[in-house]
């Protein structure tokens, strides 16, 4: 308890899943957290719960692959915390499908999503972050980074894309001590994976091939991002930390 006291931290896309679970265990180990997310009832359910643990923060709204939405994120967060320590870009969308059926629409809404609402949201807080030696940038990315499935090429390519930006974004903001790590989880039981979870022979399937023989929770990757946002991690950067029980190690 308390690896976080005195720190301020925003994550993107916390109104549910990952993001989620890294704003309530921020909170927990003493943090300030800005819930932004583009669901009102989602990122202020998020802080109440924040607040029932004992914790403080705000809810905000934003979507986060819109530059002037995320100019307004920011310039709520200076207002109200006046200093940010940590950002978690975690929101992301997923579109499963054949890459001859990926519209220019498809990639346009994933790659803004998940790669430029990064880049925007990293741009704007810089100022913020700049202000103490120490502050942590961390991406949600994926094992879709390296490792692929069928038919997500557009996922694939943007998580693909946020694990390169981190480690050249890591060595570009060494010389201001700010950390970037990313994260690559594997099958997480979130919103995003329930239709793939909710039939019997995918979860039999998942969980017989991986090694440590269960689907991931979203406290699985919180733990890590608490890892990487606390000063357990002053030495590591342009690191991405793979969370998956071991899948992605297999050949067979
Ligand atoms: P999730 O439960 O769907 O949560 C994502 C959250 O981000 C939702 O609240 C979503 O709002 C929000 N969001 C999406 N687009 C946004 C935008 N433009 N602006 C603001 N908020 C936005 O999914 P999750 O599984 O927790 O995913 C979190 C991150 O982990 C994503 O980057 C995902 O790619 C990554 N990841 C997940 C898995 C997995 O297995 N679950 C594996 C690898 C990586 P809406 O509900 O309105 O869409």
């Amino acid at each position: 308890m308390g690896r976080l006291e005195g720190k301020d931290a925003l994550v993107t896309g916390s109104g549910s899943g990952i993001g989620k679970s890294i704003a309530l265990l921020f909170a927990r180990e003493g943090a300030r957290v800005a819930v932004a997310d583009r669901d009102r009832a989602a990122a202020e359910q998020t802080l109440v719960e924040i607040q029932q643990q004992g914790g403080g923060g705000l809810a905000l709204v934003a979507d986060i692959s819109k530059a002037d939405s995320v100019e307004q994120l920011l310039l709520e967060v200076e207002r109200q915390f006046k200093t940010l320590h940590i950002l978690v870009n975690n929101a992301g969308i997923s579109r499963r499908r054949a890459f001859e059926e990926l519209g220019e629409e498809d990639w346009d809404a994933v790659l803004a999503t998940n790669l430029k609402g990064a880049v925007l949201c990293t741009r704007k807080a810089l100022a913020l972050l700049k202000k103490q030696s120490g502050s942590k940038i961390i991406n949600i990315a994926s094992v879709e980074a390296f490792r692929h499935a069928r038919k997500m090429t557009a996922y694939a390519a943007s998580k693909g894309a946020l694990a390169s930006l981190s480690r050249s974004l890591a060595l570009e903001l060494a010389p201001y001590d700010i950390h970037v790590n990313y994260i690559c989880p594997g099958l997480i039981r979130t919103e995003m994976t329930r239709p793939y979870l909710a039939r019997w022979m995918f979860r039999k399937y998942m969980r017989h091939w991986t090694p440590l023989r269960r689907v991931g929770e979203p406290e699985d990757v919180a733990s890590v991002a608490l890892f990487l946002a606390s000063s357990d991690s002053d030495f590591v950067t342009g690191e991405g930390i793979t969370v998956d029980g071991g899948l992605s190690l297999r050949l067979f």
